[in-house]
């Protein structure tokens, strides 16, 4: 299926832009126009409901903070492009990883963008990275973070699902294939916002490939942030800050928002 191009983010993007200039300072942004034939970006907040994802040494979890940077993204982009907003989830539920993606798929998403903290039985691990669909892992390291994503709750019963349905899980893994270069740049954009924000000060540890099982299905450019550590205890004590959380999820934004411009100007 061809999918259509972001122009008409970008577009009603630019005319927020100039509405934007013609506020005096102190003024309110109007809501970004809306146009008949709007995309819709899909943001996923990493696990949720039983499956609480990565734990932190000070209790925090990690389906807390994925839904707290999800919903600061979604009010950005809601904000400043034309773009229409559906979150996998937007409470503390069960997700199942191919939900995630058929709900990109069924809204004809144009960007899927995974949120997730990183977890590491190395304390010391820091640092932020993106990564894009692979079905091989870039290292070691990369493969044991993706089985970590892949596990939950309900994977034995997803797995039994896959084995009664392997043509349709063939095209959903092909689905994406077709988009690795693309998600490859758009991981790579977010990965410059997150590593040169100067709030965030978070070490960069670049862009990454690896079988995420919540992107293989996708089929439009998607990507999954690893914001920062939560199995460090000092990145947990600034995950769990709101400040933080937005200032991941402006970063996330200036990335995506210039991967529109880019697409939209094709
Ligand atoms: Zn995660």
């Amino acid at each position: 299926m061809k999918k259509r191009s972001l122009t008409a983010c970008l577009s009603a993007a630019a005319l927020a832009a100039f509405a934007l200039a013609l506020i005096s300072p102190g003024g309110t942004a109007p809501a970004a126009a809306q146009t008949k034939d709007q995309r819709t970006i899909v943001i996923d907040p990493g696990h949720g409901g039983l499956d609480v994802g990565a734990k932190g040494k000070f209790g925090a979890l990690e389906k807390s903070i994925t839904l707290a940077i999800s919903f600061k993204l979604k009010a950005l982009i809601e904000q400043n492009l034309a773009c229409r907003v559906v979150l996998t989830r937007d409470k503390d539920i069960d997700v199942s990883l191919e939900s995630r993606a058929a709900l990109a798929n069924n809204n004809d998403a144009a960007l899927f963008i995974s949120i997730h903290t990183n977890g590491s039985f190395r304390k010391k691990a820091q640092g932020s990275e993106t990564f894009f669909m692979s079905l091989n892992a870039s290292d070691e390291e990369t493969r044991k973070l993706a089985y970590m994503e892949n596990s939950s709750a309900a994977l034995e019963q997803r797995i039994a699902e896959e084995d009664k349905d392997v043509v349709k899980m063939i095209l959903w893994d092909m689905a994406q294939a077709a988009y690795i270069k693309q998600s490859s740049r758009l991981a790579e954009l977010i990965q410059q916002e997150l590593s040169s924000d100067p709030l965030l000060k978070t070490e960069n540890r670049g862009i990454k490939q690896a079988p995420f099982k919540v992107l293989t299905g996708v089929a439009c450019p998607a990507v999954l942030v690893e914001a920062a550590f939560i199995s460090n205890p000092e990145e947990e004590q600034r995950l769990i800050k709101d400040e933080f959380q937005t200032n991941v999820a402006l970063a996330i934004y200036n990335g995506l928002a210039k991967f529109v411009k880019l697409t939209g100007q094709k």
